[in-house]
This record gives structure tokens, C-alpha cells and sequence, in this order.
């Protein structure tokens, strides 16, 4: 018998490529890369391949849990669970308002549509402030594209004649289609070329034309020398500039004042390293550039998201073929980037709220106090916040410390195992679901993966959990929505007019749109799509705000049919993904905020850091803590914690810490030894990889270990080091309230030492 093949996505980055399962019972015995998804083409890592190790593993949970007074948990059925949180929820609600209860994540790397129900849930007890992952690495990022672009931007490699990385290295990360391929094509060229910064020799930096092999936490210097450089030497797009940029003259003064010489020593690259990268972007078609978690969680962050998109304003790179664009969403928020939010700082230390997000490091602070105003309850989604955040120690601390909180996972995470409620989600296979990070221009596309498998016994998929929690709570009449499931029942455009009056009859209902859609379209969609619902809405703003865009990409309406629902149904339809819209380069100025299509440079709050840049240190080690450590650094078998089963990791089994031959020698050190690592947060014993890929001083764990993982006795074990148990809440970037964990200055001691 021919085996049989699904189709899905991996879900452990978010270029969630497209792939097939050969399905075995419950086991995923092979998997590789569907060649007809449409934006991944069949190309996979080597990580999507072990992906049975996250669907089968040993950890997941099959009933709800109940902490008891003794800390340990119970099993309890669903009807007292959704019960219990519900009434949890409630208490904390009515005694102190709905600003008490904190929602945290939502989704991982590839679950975000049912994350929407969640929102859905917490709007309408009235939470006011949430937070995810995207508070501790990209909330910085966000506000510099607000404010230059008023929309996300991305990078178009395929095209790019100069591909720039920060920070990043996409050999390991991805982050974009095919993201090896791309680079290799890139390395292959000789009329192209790549330039990384990066402290360490990464994959990607062996690839590169010019490797810029800083000292670590020096990238502002050295891209404020590069553009003043530019400035200098002519290699600005004067003509773009002068049409496409609003009021530059600041900047150019505050370049024209830039020390290069002393800058390049700060950063240790030779000056006519930097003059070879100026002159290069200078006489590049098209220049792109991306940025990533090594500058995101580094020094002067918020500084060198906005210098290094400066790199391609300044050449032209904008609404053009190989440069930087904004892009359509299928979401809620439809094309641009939401408006201010309301709360503009959180309730108890006054932290910026970024995107909607209070840093991450802010949380245990909010928590923690006798404030008023402090969050008493937590509703946690699809996130190890115990495990990700900085300072593990003191998240549990403010777990222990709230009236009440509910996680929603698949397995019993670090964090579940501070809940008061654990409620067990059925696996990404397991359901229908869809990754919202479909960030592509000029081309942009959305994938709903259906089930693969059914549930696991004892499992629930969150928009189920999510609505029979508001029905507990009584968020809504159920009464009140019999009107839109005879619409829905009488079809698609009987649905829309109803949909319409009903909202507009019952505004409170807006916040609940996921909710009330699963529960009167949802029940109309083909089996197993029911969570796919709130797609329905999404589809038609996408319709209303690029009609045309949408029929380039070859999706039209059948007579009598709205765009939208042609949407909807490509969507549902296909199992390779969909290209919802096809805009044209010049069509970028439409999707950027400007009305006169010029790109924002004169930002005082940036400029102002660029002018004193001088004034900050170079180094932030000390005699006490030599070492900069990269707390966290992605690697072949490294994805966050989504997979538990220490077993799935082919190579670097234990998580090495990895040191240069130099400072190895010096301390006696050979591959395999242990030592044990100290950082004003904590301390945690290792074993060591020398490598020739490290600067001296700089050293380097991964991210995705230490967690508990049951072997086959049932016995817990944890494999290597968790980085947030070496990390502290205060060592942040001063403005976005992100966490240097790439850069914690840390010494390293003999074991047996005192810590
Ligand atoms: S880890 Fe990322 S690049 Fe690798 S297969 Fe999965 S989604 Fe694709």
C-alpha cells in the first residue's frame, strides 16, 4: 500500500515552511518538504525532519491539572476546569477591574490564529495589558518602523544585489523563505555581495564577502561610523533623498560629527573595513538589511534597529526591486501597524508599552508590590515565560505571588507547574492552525495547515477552550447569536448582512467577533476548520483595503460571491498556501504611513542617542565578570522550548558553552570539560566546545535547554543550562525595556569553586 502523505508546516521558526508527514498510527515516521507550498517550495532545515519528537513526546498532558496547597497538581476534569477558571477569573475581575488579569503570549511560532480567540477571551474580561516573546527582542524594532515607515518593513534577498545581516545570522535563524539557499545563491554571485556583522564566525559570516567581526555590544558604533562614512565619501542616493526623505539635514549634521577612527577602534574593525562596506552599499542596484535577536538584545538596541535601516533609506532601497518593504497582513489590524494603544505605560513601574507589549522584564515588577494597580491574575497561552523571560528565579516568585493563573499547553511546562489551572492543549497537528507571520511583499501569502492527526485524548483546541471559559462567564447571550447561525446555515452572503446588522446592534460584541464567529459560522465550514472562523472577517479587510492587489494575485469573486469570501475559501480550500495580494513596487508608498511619500528619518529621540553615542561605554565587562555571554544563541538543534525531548538534538547534545581557542588555553580548558558559568543573576555548571569561531572575551550558550523532560521511567530530567536562570531584570535597553541576554557579563569558574 502507498504510504500516505499530509500536508502541514514546521512549526519551530517562523519561516514555518510547508511540509509532508508519512503518518504511522500516531507516529510522524517521515517528513520533507512540500515542493508545492508556495512560498517554502520544499525547502526544509534539518529540524523540520524531527518533528515526532514535539508530536509524541513523552511530556504532553492529557487532562486538565489543579494545583494543590502543596504545590503539586491534580488531575481534574474539563467541565470543573473551564468551571474553576472561569470562576478564577471572575473573582479577580470584580474585586479589582479587569486591568488586574495579564495576558502573556498567545501563540508560538506557527499557532497565532487561535491565539486570536485568546485576545477575544481577555478583551472581554476587560484585560488591559498583555505582553509576549516579542517584548524581550522586537518592541524596539517595532517603534522604529512606526515611526520611519508606520508599517513593518521586510527584506527582499531574492532580489538584493548587497544583503546586510546584524546580528543575525540566517544560516541558523532563517527568518526568511529558503533562507540557506538564498544565502548560498547570494555567496555564489560574484556581482552580488553579503555583509554580516557579528561577533562571532557564523555559517552566515563564512558565507559572507565582508565579515565585520566586532567586539560584542559595539554595533551602533559601527554602524554610525559606516554612515557617516557614506555621507562623507558620496555614497548616499541624493536624488532619493531629496524626494523621498523628510528633512534629513539633522542627521546629515549629526553624521558629519561622527569620530570614525574612534568608533572603528571602539568596535575593533579596521577603518577601510567600514569603507569597504560604504563604498560597496554605494555602488549596490539594491540594498537590504535585517537585524536580529544579537542586536536586539544588546546594547544600544533601540539605536541600531533604527541606524540600520538607515543603511537602505539612505541608499533608495524603498519600492524597489531587492530592497526593504512594507507589506500586507492577514489580520485583524489590516495594513499598517495598530494605532498608539491606549495604555502607554504599564500600571506599576510605568515601563513603555511598545506594540501593545510591556517588556518582558517589567512583569515580575508589576507583580510583585503592594501597589494597587499590581496584575493579580495571569492568563498564559502557548508560552514558557518561567523558562524565556529573563531572571526564571523571580518569575516564579510572581507566579506564586497571583491570586489566580491559568496556562494553556500542551505539556507541563516550567510555568504550568506555577498555575493554579494547566489546561492541555491538543498539539499543532492535531487541529487546524496558521501562522500570522506572512510578512512578504511584493508577493504575500497565508497557509492554513488542517489536523494531520486527531487530538490526543484529553486535549481541547483553544478556540473551544476559549469559548466554553466566555460562556462560563457569561461574556454573551448565546440567545442573542440564533439569528446569525440561520444566516450562516442559509449561506456565506445571508452570514455577511447579518454579521453586520448584529455588530452594529451589539458594539460590546466587537471584541468578541472570534468568539461569536466560531460559534455560528464556525459549525458551516468544512470538518476539523471550525477554529478557521475568525479568518472569515480577516479576509474581508483584506478584501476592502487591496481589492486590486487581491485579484493580481488571482483570487476573484463568482458572481453573487464577495471578494472576501473568495478569500476565505482559496484559504480554506488550499493545502499548499495561498498568495493573497500582488502589489507592485510602487505601490509600496501605499502601504507605508506617509501620504507624501517620504520615509521619516528626523527622529529626535534617536538622533539625540546617535549625538551622544560617544558618551556609552564600549564594554560592560569588569574585572569580576570578564566574559561577555551570548545567553541564548540559536544552533542547529536549538528552537526555543517547543521541543522538549532532549533526544531530538543530532548534534551538541548537551548544549555546549562555546569559548575561543585563545581564551580556553588560557584558562586550561579542552572540549568536554565542565565548568561552572556566574553572572549577577545566578550560576549553572556546564561542559565547554572550543571552537575558532568566538573572539576572545566572548563566550556563548544556546537557547531551548534545561528544560524537564520525563525519560522512560518517568524519571524528570533536564539537559544542559537554562539561560534565564544567568540573567537579570534590570540589564535592559533604556528605552524599549528589552533584555541584553547577548551580551550578560559573566566569569567562569572550576567546578568546585565557590559561586
Ligand atoms: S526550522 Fe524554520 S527553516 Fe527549518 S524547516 Fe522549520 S520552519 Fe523551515
Amino acid at each position: 500500500m502507498e504510504p500516505v502523505w499530509k500536508k502541514s508546516a514546521c512549526i519551530l521558526c517562523e519561516s514555518n515552511c510547508g511540509i509532508e508527514i508519512r503518518v504511522e498510527g500516531r507516529e510522524f515516521a517521515r517528513i520533507r518538504g512540500n515542493k508545492a507550498h508556495v512560498e517554502s517550495k520544499g525547502y526544509t532545515c534539518e529540524k523540520a525532519l524531527r518533528l515526532n519528537h514535539y508530536q509524541n513526546s513523552r511530556g504532553r498532558l492529557t487532562s486538565p491539572m489543579r494545583r494543590r496547597e502543596d504545590g503539586t497538581h491534580e488531575p481534574i476534569d474539563w467541565d470543573t476546569a473551564i468551571a474553576e477558571v472561569a470562576a478564577g477569573l471572575a473573582r479577580v475581575r470584580d474585586e479589582h477591574g479587569g486591568a488586574a488579569i495579564f495576558r502573556y503570549g498567545g501563540g508560538g511560532q506557527g499557532n497565532h490564529l487561535h491565539g486570536t480567540y485568546g485576545q477575544a477571551l481577555a478583551d472581554g474580561l476587560g484585560v488591559r495589558y498583555r505582553s509576549n516573546a516579542i517584548a524581550q527582542e522586537k518592541t524596539g524594532e517595532a517603534w522604529v518602523e512606526g515611526s520611519m515607515f508606520g508599517n513593518h518593513t521586510r527584506p527582499e534577498f531574492d532580489q538584493a544585489e548587497v544583503a546586510i545581516f546584524v546580528g543575525k545570522n540566517p544560516w541558523q535563524s532563517h527568518g526568511f523563505p529558503h533562507a540557506r539557499t538564498t544565502l548560498k545563491a547570494i555567496a555564489n554571485d560574484p556581482e552580488r555581495s553579503m555583509v554580516v556583522l557579528d561577533p562571532k564566525r557564523t555559517k552566515s559570516a563564512e558565507l559572507a564577502d565582508i565579515h565585520l567581526q566586532l567586539r560584542p555590544g559595539t554595533d551602533a558604533f559601527c554602524l554610525a561610523a559606516i554612515l557617516a562614512i557614506m555621507v562623507r565619501d558620496g555614497h548616499v542616493n541624493a536624488e532619493f533623498v531629496d524626494r523621498h526623505v523628510d528633512d534629513a539635514s539633522t542627521l546629515f549634521a549629526v553624521l558629519a560629527d561622527i569620530p570614525i577612527d574612534d568608533y572603528a577602534e571602539r568596535c575593533d574593525i579596521a577603518v577601510t573595513d567600514l569603507e569597504a562596506v560604504a563604498s560597496r552599499i554605494g555602488r549596490a542596484e539594491s540594498v537590504a538589511t535585517f537585524e536580529d535577536l544579537g542586536i536586539e538584545q544588546a546594547p544600544n538596541s533601540t539605536l541600531v534597529s533604527y541606524l540600520q535601516r538607515l543603511l537602505f533609506v539612505l541608499h533608495g532601497s524603498f519600492a524597489k526591486p531587492g530592497g526593504n518593504h512594507p507589506h500586507s497582513w492577514f489580520s485583524r489590524r489590516g495594513s499598517r501597524l495598530r494605532p498608539t494603544p491606549e495604555q502607554k505605560y504599564s500600571p506599576v513601574t510605568g515601563a513603555r508599552v511598545l506594540a501593545g507589549l510591556i517588556p518582558c522584564n517589567s512583569i515580575p515588577d508589576e507583580i510583585l508590590t503592594d501597589h494597587p494597580d499590581r496584575f493579580r491574575a495571569m492568563i498564559i497561552e502557548s508560552s514558557n515565560p518561567v523558562h524565556s523571560l529573563a531572571s526564571a528565579p523571580k518569575f516564579r516568585e510572581a507566579m506564586q505571588a497571583l491570586d489566580f493563573s491559568v496556562v494553556i499547553d500542551v505539556a507541563m511546562t516550567e510555568t504550568a507547574r506555577q498555575a493554579t489551572i494547566v489546561l492541555p492543549a491538543s498539539s499543532q497537528y492535531e487541529k487546524c492552525e496558521a501562522s500570522f507571520f506572512n510578512f512578504h511583499f511584493p508577493d504575500n501569502a497565508f497557509y492554513l495547515r488542517k489536523a494531520v492527526v486527531d487530538p490526543l485524548p484529553g486535549t481541547m483546541a483553544e478556540p473551544e477552550m476559549h469559548v466554553r471559559i466566555a460562556e462560563a462567564l457569561g461574556l454573551y447571550d448565546d440567545g442573542e447569536l440564533q439569528p446569525l447561525r440561520d444566516a450562516a446555515e442559509a449561506g456565506r452572503a445571508d452570514f455577511a448582512e447579518a454579521y453586520a446588522a448584529h455588530m452594529a446592534a451589539h458594539p460590546e460584541h466587537e471584541p468578541l467577533a472570534a468568539l461569536i464567529l466560531y460559534r455560528t459560522l464556525g459549525p458551516t465550514l468544512p470538518e476539523g476548520l471550525q477554529g478557521a472562523a475568525i479568518l472569515w472577517e480577516m479576509a474581508h479587510k483584506i478584501a476592502d483595503l487591496h481589492p486590486e492587489q487581491v485579484a493580481r494575485a488571482g483570487i476573484t469573486a463568482n458572481e453573487g460571491q464577495l471578494l472576501g469570501d473568495a478569500i476565505f475559501d482559496a484559504v480554506l480550500d488550499s493545502d499548499d498556501g495561498v498568495i493573497f495580494t500582488r502589489h507592485e513596487y510602487d505601490e509600496a508608498w501605499d502601504l507605508a504611513v506617509t501620504q507624501d511619500r517620504r520615509l521619516r528619518v528626523n527622529n529626535t529621540r534617536m538622533l539625540d542617542k546617535l549625538r551622544d553615542l560617544g558618551d556609552q561605554p564600549t564594554t560592560y565587562t569588569s574585572d569580576e565578570f570578564p566574559y561577555v555571554l551570548a545567553a541564548g544563541e540559536r544552533r542547529s538543534f536549538t528552537a526555543n522550548v517547543i521541543i522538549r525531548d532532549p533526544d531530538w538534538r543530532k548534534t551538541d547534545p548537551q548544549g555546549a558553552l562555546e569559548i575561543s581557542e585563545a581564551d580556553a588555553a588560557e584558562r586550561g580548558l579542552v572540549d568536554g570539560d565542565r565548568v561552572r558559568i556566574v553572572t549577577p543573576g545566578g550560576s549553572a555548571e556546564t561542559v565547554v566546545a572550543v571552537v575558532d569561531t568566538m573572539r576572545s572575551g566572548h563566550i556563548a550558550l544556546p537557547n531551548g535547554m534545561g528544560v524537564e523532560h520525563p525519560d522512560e521511567h518517568g524519571e524528570h530530567r533536564i539537559v544542559g543550562v537554562s539561560p534565564n536562570e544567568l540573567t537579570t531584570l534590570d540589564w535592559k535597553d533604556d528605552f524599549a525595556g528589552t533584555p541584553w541576554h547577548k551580551h550578560v557579563p559573566a566569569r567562569l569558574e572550576p567546578i568546585g569553586a565557590d559561586a
